[in-house]
């Protein structure tokens, strides 16, 4: 069998988090973070998540660690979906066939992927983390498993002791797990009496007093209480992904009991069908009789409004993993020479001794090899200086029974803790083992994602004032001379670095993925000298200034056509090799800066396209981020982004939204603190029914949204694509208005509020002979948004979502063409980190030729 850990992921713009792939021909692990773009990344390196069973998370539980995670397992319950209903249907057959059906495989492992359940293992608040996300994670028939370990209510992690020896503290068939929870000391403080006391700073600032007992212990609330608590989210976790829930099922209950807005439904007494409910309501007539009737039963996991509290954790979690010791060889000449049996071998292979017919006792011991130990690794997750003694302290890197086999440690670090020479002395006493490096302040920035990189060079070329190269470096930085002396040769870990285990141990650095040919693309794009032909014409029309000045005196009436557009994330739904999921940022120069949507690893793409401290002055100039619906393709960014602001200034930023958004993301800030927010909610009392208004709440007395957000107006309406999704459009005090739709049906009353849009943004995530899709799926055509632009009559329409398949740039009609030139409206396709400016659609227009001929090939490239 091989067996072998693989470096998946070290820390780049793309992916933020270093993860470890742990691999068995029957199924696969994976250690470190799980951080926003794993998921992207393993489509970039065409590896399944098929057979992926288990997610050892290290590191304390924050969006850092996990932030991928849950557009992970939403794919890993589709593939395993998939797969369940593949073998439905191939048993269909078999049983038309008159064959026996087939059953799932119980030594497979995940390989048909077919698993039991899906199993996380990290530390405190990874139950709260997942079961915060039931308002918009549910999956049936995917088991999840998260094992909580360690939680810091349990004295022996805190103890830092390991009781049991050198016994894992988890195995399956193919490996031991040593849980090696980090827990650092706590600041300890003098009360007035004397006694020791431990300050826990509390989200909301605040700081809350913990007595420590005379062993150390912390007590915060009851045992009984937490444990409790923990069950309500287990609960939860349990319901979001196990349930027999289904959605058209009704249940009974009294008018007045039923939580309106709701559809509700009453049985006909002769017939007994089911006919909707049309009388009297209970909050507008009071004298409404209180009869039975039928309402959707609602998704269980909502059912629960609020989460207990949980508090930030400290404690990080690292694993030793290894697998299972495999008996030495047995040696027949040997147990022949003792006068066994043949026919008795097999008993001592089995570890029984054999008793000849003279007495004499044979034991396995005398016939079998030494047990060969087996091999594995150790991940350390050294985020914060405050961890390095705790870690030092740990029982584990003595035990000379856990660290055998151990070939390498794989080292998480940032704040210098790299730089330490606590930890460099460490690596010296165990030089013999690998010391793999992996750190935001030292892997290289490479590219991660080739594809995409590719995309963006090539348009670079053609276009370079809209299509920016990405920032980028291949360049590890240097690591402390400490870590390389007294025999220990520290190395920077990179993505591809393979550990092979079994059959042998071989350290295979020829796995190693080189870093992305960046004049490749430049290459591809001469074999076809028209786009180039194209692109220079395009460049020649823009730079005549007669033809300049006309753009200018068209777009004399519009307001600050200096605003920048740079669309993150251009994608639909999953995170694919060409896209990302949506994002699209606003940059009003004297206003500020806005995020409409923030899909997964917003963060990454803006640091591709500004770099590392471009970003950071975004982030600081941040006004608000506006989410339009609860699908985890537009929003699972928001954490990191507000975590990294937070970091930068000290001030607030707007957070626009619906309840069902601002409820989860008040629930994950008791995980991690993410600095300041005004909660700005979008609401009718009335319900959400598509074409109501959504008016925005104020956050608190006196705040002002021109003050606050730069903004003269938010105006946001119900679309028709999932619950409470809504649309916006935004007013700037200089006239500026921008109109943007999330995910949506074609919108008139979104088209109406829109009216005179200088600039709508629009997905269209069907092609037009797709409309059937577009209908069932709830989302819009090309020709539907172009529509929706033209009632609105918006001067430029940015289309986004378009072509999942490959990037190739949709052709409008001739007719819509004439009508969009008559009105002096132009019409661009948004690509992930283009950048244009409010007033050079024109010229960006102009590139189009060029840019659709590139497409075209790429596609003859691909297909
Ligand atoms: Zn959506």
């Amino acid at each position: 069998m091989l067996n072998y850990v693989q470096i998946l992921s070290t820390p780049t713009a793309d992916t933020p988090g270093a993860c470890l792939l742990l691999h068995f021909d029957n199924r696969r692990y994976l250690f470190g973070h799980l951080a926003e773009g794993t998921q992207r990344l393993m489509v970039q390196r065409k590896l399944s998540a098929n057979k992926l069973e288990h997610i050892f998370l290290s590191g304390n539980i924050d969006w850092h660690s996990t932030g991928g995670l849950l557009g992970m397992i939403l794919t890993i319950a589709d593939v395993h979906a998939g797969a369940k209903a593949a073998m439905a249907e191939a048993n269909q057959k078999r049983k038309e066939q008159g064959k026996a059906e087939k059953k799932k495989n119980a030594n497979s492992g995940g390989s048909d992927g077919l698993f039991d359940a899906l199993y996380i293992h990290g530390g405190k608040n990874l139950t709260h983390m997942l079961a915060a996300a039931r308002r918009f994670v549910f999956r049936k028939g995917l088991p999840l498993r998260p094992h909580e370990i360690g939680t810091e209510s349990t004295a022996a992690s805190r103890k830092n002791s390991r009781k049991n020896g050198s016994a894992p503290d988890w195995q399956d068939d193919n490996i031991q797990v040593w849980n090696v929870p980090i827990v650092p000391a706590p600041a300890v403080a003098e009360r007035s009496d004397g006694s020791p006391l431990a300050k826990r700073r509390r989200l909301s600032g605040e700081e809350e007093d913990t007595h420590m007992t005379s062993q150390g212990e912390a007590v915060a609330g009851s045992a009984a209480d937490e444990e409790a608590d923990q069950k309500v989210r287990e609960s939860v976790v349990k319901e979001m992904f196990d349930s027999t829930w289904r959605l058209d099922a009704l249940i009974t209950t009294n008018l007045h009991d039923v939580q309106l807005p709701a559809k509700i439904f009453v049985r006909d007494e002769k017939t007994g069908h089911i006919q909707k409910y049309n009388g009297p309501m209970p909050d507008k007539d009071k004298d409404c009789p209180n009869i039975k009737v039928l309402v959707r039963e609602p998704w269980p996991s909502t059912k629960i409004s609020r989460l207990p509290k949980t508090t930030p954790s400290t404690t990080s979690m690292c694993y030793i993993a290894k697998s299972h010791p495999r008996r030495g060889k047995f040696m027949a000449a040997e147990a022949k020479r003792l006068g066994v049996a043949p026919v008795d071998f097999k008993k001592l292979t089995n570890g029984e001794s054999v008793t000849l017919a003279n007495g004499k006792v044979v034991t396995p011991g005398m016939v079998l090899e030494p047990n060969i130990p087996g091999h594995g690794f150790a991940i350390i997750d050294l985020r914060y200086q405050s961890l390095i003694d705790a870690f030092l302290g740990r029982p584990e890197w003595e035990n000379a029974d856990i660290m055998q086999g151990i070939e390498a440690m794989y080292w998480i670090f940032d704040h210098d803790v790299h730089k330490d020479k606590r930890i460099a002395a460490f690596m010296q006493r165990h030089s013999s083992i690998k010391h793999v490096v992996l750190s935001g302040q030292i892997s290289p920035n490479h590219l991660a994602l080739e594809s995409p990189s590719s995309q963006i060079i090539k348009m670079h070329t053609i276009d370079g004032s809209r299509f920016p190269l990405p920032v980028f470096s291949n360049e590890a930085a240097a690591l402390p001379e400490t870590l390389s002396s007294g025999g220990v040769e520290a190395q920077v870990g990179r993505p591809g670095a393979t550990i092979q285990f079994a059959p042998r141990v071989v350290v295979q650095d020829d796995k190693i993925v080189p870093p992305m040919d960046t004049l490749a693309p430049i290459q591809e794009l001469a074999s076809d000298p028209e786009i180039l032909t194209l692109a220079k014409a395009a460049k020649e029309k823009v730079a005549d200034p007669t033809w300049v000045k006309r753009i200018e005196e068209l777009e004399k009436d519009m307001p600050n056509r200096d605003a920048e557009i740079v669309t993150l994330g251009t994608g639909s739904a999953l995170p694919s090799k060409y896209r990302n999921v949506s994002a699209t940022l606003i940059r009003v120069p004297g206003y500020g800066s806005y995020l409409l949507d923030c899909g997964e690893n917003t963060l990454g793409q803006l640091r591709r396209v500004f770099g590392h401290s471009g970003a950071d002055e975004i982030l600081k100039d941040l006004k608000a981020i506006y989410i339009s619906h609860l699908h985890a393709d537009h929003h699972l960014g928001t954490a990191s982004i507000l975590r990294r602001r937070s970091e930068l200034v000290e001030g607030s930023v707007a957070v626009i939204a619906t309840s069902a958004f601002h409820g989860w993301l008040d629930e994950y800030r008791e995980v991690e603190a993410l600095g300041k927010i005004d909660s700005v909610y979008l609401g009718n009392g009335n319900g959400s029914t598509p074409g109501r208004q959504a008016y925005p709440s104020c956050p608190s007395n006196g705040w002002d949204l021109e003050k606050e957000v730069g903004l003269k107006s938010v105006e946001a309406v119900y679309v028709d694509h999932c619950h409470s999704a809504t649309a916006v459009v935004l007013t700037w005090p200089t006239g500026l208005k921008i109109a943007y739709s999330g995910d949506c049906r074609p919108s008139p009353p979104f088209a109406r509020l829109g009216k005179g849009a200088h600039l709508m943004i629009h997905e269209c995530t069907f092609d037009d002979d797709l409309q059937g899709d577009a209908l069932a799926k709830k989302h819009s055509t090309m020709s539907e948004a172009l529509d929706i632009g033209r009632q609105m009559q918006a001067r430029r329409i940015l289309l986004t979502h378009f072509s999942q398949r490959y990037p190739k740039i949709p052709v409008i009609s001739e007719e819509s063409q004439n009508q969009n030139q008559a009105v002096d409206r132009s019409v661009l396709f948004a690509f992930d980190y283009m950048r244009v400016k409010l007033g050079e659609f024109k010229h960006a227009e102009a590139y189009l030729p060029a840019l659709r001929r590139l497409y075209a090939e790429e596609e003859g490239r691909q297909s």
